[in-house]
C-alpha cells in the first residue's frame, strides 16, 4: 500500500514539461508562456498628453493664474494619432489630445478644464483650434505628460517563463508589439469510461445500466485546465473494445490516458488485460478515501491513470494524482498552496488520507467547513454540493469540532448560487 504521496511521486516521475508551440497573441488566453518575455520597445512609445488640452512651454505660464490670466497663439493642432513637427516657441500653443505626442519645444500641457477653452472653428475640411488660448493656472514642466518608457522600458522583463496568460498580459504584449508567443504545447488527454453497464447521457435507461457520468466531468475537469481532450467515450468490459480504443489513443498522440472503473479486482476488469498487451500496468492501493485503487502503467510510451470508476472516486483521485500530472507537462508549479478551515462537527475517518467533501463558509476571516452529509464515493451529488475538500491527515480517525485542517477550495465557489 501506498501513501498519496508515494503514489503521487511515483506518477510525477514519467512526466515532463511539453515542447512549446508559437501561437497568435489573440489565442493566449489561458495558455502557460514557454519563454521570457522582455521589453524591446518604449511603452507608451513617445511623449505624449495625458490630457485634453494644450501643449506649451511651463515658463509660459509660470505666474498665470485665475488673477492673471495668460494668453497664447495657437499654431498646430494634434488630434490622437497625428503627430506635429511644428516646434513650439515661446508665446506659442498647440491644442492636443489625450495620447497624441507633445510635439518638439513643449514641455508641458494644460487641461482644456483650465482654460478659457475657446471654441475651434468648424469648416468645410474639419475643425480648426482657436488662435488663441488663455491659460488660468500655472504649469511645471512634465505636468500632463506621459512620458516615453515610463511604463515600460526596453530590457524591462515584463512576464516569465511558466505563467498563465492572463488578459491584462496580452495586452501589454500587444501594445509592446509582440504578436506571438511561445507557450506549452496542450496537454492532450485521453478520456475512456469503461464497464458494461454505461450509457451516454442521451440514451434511455434501460434495467442495469447507469448513464455514463465520469466521461463528462473528467473531460470537464481536463477542459477547465486548459489541456485538450481526446474522449473515447465508453468501452463495455470486452477486451477487443478496450484494445482498440487505447489503440485510438496511441494514434491521437495523447500525452496520457485517464481512463475510469475496471481497475478493482472484479472478474470482467479487461483494462489490466489490455494494458498488459500494449503497454505495461501496475496495480496499487493507496491509502487514501475515498478512492483506494488506482492503476498506473503506460500504454506503448504514453502514460496512463486509471482511476476508480465511483464517481466521487474519479474525480478526487483526478484531482490528486492527474491534474499534478497535468501540472507538470503544463510547466506550472506543483506546490499549491492549500487553505485551512475548521471543522464545525465532530467527524471521523478510518486512518487513511481522507478527502471529505465540505461546504464552506466565511466567518470573520475564518473559513468553516462543514460535511455535505454523505461521504459515499459513488454520491455524486456530494461533489455538487461541495465547495472544497477537507483533508484529515493520515491516522487521524477522530477529527473533533473546532479542528483547523487543510483544505482545498474549488475555484469560483462565490459563483455558486
Ligand atoms: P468498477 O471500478 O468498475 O468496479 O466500478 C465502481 C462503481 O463505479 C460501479 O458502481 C460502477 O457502476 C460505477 N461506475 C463506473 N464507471 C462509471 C461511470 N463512467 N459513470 C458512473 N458510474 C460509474
Ligand atoms: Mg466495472
Amino acid at each position: 500500500m501506498y501513501s498519496v504521496d508515494e503514489a503521487l511521486e511515483k506518477i510525477l516521475q514519467v512526466f515532463t514539461v511539453l515542447p512549446a508551440e508559437r501561437i497568435p497573441l489573440a489565442q493566449g488566453l489561458g495558455r502557460i508562456l514557454a519563454e521570457p518575455i522582455t521589453a524591446r520597445e518604449n511603452l507608451p512609445p513617445f511623449d505624449n498628453s495625458s490630457m485634453d488640452g494644450y501643449a506649451l512651454i511651463a515658463a509660459d505660464a509660470a505666474h498665470a493664474s485665475a488673477q492673471n490670466p495668460i494668453t497664447l497663439k495657437v499654431v498646430a493642432d494634434i488630434p490622437a494619432g497625428t503627430a506635429s513637427d511644428r516646434v513650439i516657441s515661446r508665446g506659442e500653443a498647440a491644442r492636443i489630445m489625450t495620447g497624441a505626442p507633445l510635439p518638439p519645444g513643449a514641455d508641458c500641457v494644460i487641461p482644456i478644464e483650465n482654460t478659457d477653452n475657446p471654441p475651434g472653428q468648424f469648416t468645410e475640411s474639419g475643425a480648426f483650434p482657436p488662435a488663441t488660448v488663455t491659460l488660468f493656472r500655472a504649469l511645471q514642466p512634465g505636468d500632463y505628460v506621459r512620458f516615453a518608457g515610463e511604463d515600460i522600458r526596453p530590457g524591462d522583463l515584463i512576464l516569465k517563463a511558466g505563467r498563465r496568460l492572463r488578459p491584462a498580459d496580452l495586452g501589454a504584449l500587444a501594445g509592446l508589439g509582440v504578436p506571438q508567443v511561445q507557450v506549452v504545447r496542450r496537454p492532450r488527454v485521453a478520456i475512456l469510461s469503461t464497464g458494461d453497464e454505461l450509457l451516454r447521457a442521451d440514451q434511455p435507461l434501460v434495467p442495469g445500466k447507469i448513464r455514463d457520468i465520469n466521461s463528462y466531468a473528467l473531460a470537464a475537469s481536463v477542459l477547465d485546465m486548459g489541456a485538450q481532450v481526446i474522449p473515447l467515450g465508453t468501452a463495455p468490459d470486452q477486451l477487443n473494445v478496450v484494445l482498440s480504443k487505447l489503440e485510438e489513443a496511441i494514434r491521437a498522440d495523447a500525452d496520457l490516458i485517464l481512463s475510469s472503473a475496471g481497475v478493482s479486482v472484479g472478474a470482467y476488469d479487461v483494462v489490466k488485460t489490455a494494458m498488459e498487451s500494449l503497454g505495461a500496468l501496475d496495480f496499487w492501493k493507496v491509502n487514501m478515501r475515498p478512492g483506494r485503487p488506482l492503476a498506473f502503467g503506460r500504454v506503448g510510451s504514453i502514460p496512463f491513470i486509471g482511476l476508480p470508476g465511483n464517481p466521487v472516486s474519479a474525480l478526487i483521485t483526478f484531482e490528486v494524482f492527474a491534474r499534478p500530472a497535468i501540472r507538470k507537462m503544463q510547466g506550472l508549479s506543483l506546490h499549491l498552496s492549500l487553505d485551512e478551515a475548521e471543522t464545525t462537527e465532530d467527524m471521523a475517518s478510518d486512518g487513511r488520507r481522507t478527502y471529505a467533501r465540505v461546504r464552506l463558509e466565511r466567518d470573520q476571516g475564518r473559513l468553516i467547513a462543514r460535511s455535505t452529509g454523505t461521504q459515499s464515493s459513488g454520491a455524486i451529488h456530494s461533489m455538487v454540493q461541495a465547495q472544497g475538500l477537507l483533508i484529515i491527515p493520515e491516522g487521524m480517525k477522530y477529527v473533533p469540532a473546532g479542528t483547523k485542517l487543510p483544505v482545498r477550495i474549488f475555484e469560483h465557489f462565490e459563483d455558486e448560487t
